[in-house]
């Protein structure tokens, strides 16, 4: 990526034969689960083919520059701004939790209180 991105403040550019579309997204555990959260991939691996998978996703949004996204994705993942452990007020305050699978799942009540809610709601239910 180095090599073939840029030249510009982070990337060298020395690579001019190889083209950034031809690139495949540096697949580590932060770019791997911001990018699950995100449905950039659904695959539960850090493989080869997710990495592919997770590249043909961000093609769609820059088929030149695929790649362009990787430094994002593992900065969230890095920075804790989006924790390995979903939490709602942190996808409140997130820019992408509009098209973020995970955000919903964060925000669900934890399985004990939607139990305790169901419980109560056949009380009321019964009740009434
Ligand atoms: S909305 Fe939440 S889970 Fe989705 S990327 Fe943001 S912090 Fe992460």
């Amino acid at each position: 990526r180095w090599m073939v991105r840029g030249p510009d403040a982070v990337d060298l550019g020395l690579w001019r034969e190889v083209p950034p579309a031809a690139l495949v997204v540096p697949l580590d555990t932060h770019v791997h689960r911001v990018a699950r959260a995100l449905g950039l991939t659904a695959r539960p691996d850090a493989s080869w083919k997710t990495a592919e998978e997770i590249t043909a996703s961000l093609r769609r949004v820059d088929p030149e520059d695929p790649v362009r996204y990787d430094f994002a994705l593992c900065h969230l993942g890095m920075s804790g701004i989006c924790p390995a452990r979903r939490e709602a007020r942190r996808c409140d305050a997130c820019a992408l939790a509009a098209g973020c699978l995970s955000a919903a799942r964060a925000r669900r009540p934890a399985p004990a209180a939607r139990a305790a809610a169901r419980r109560t709601g056949s009380a009321t239910a019964r009740r009434s």
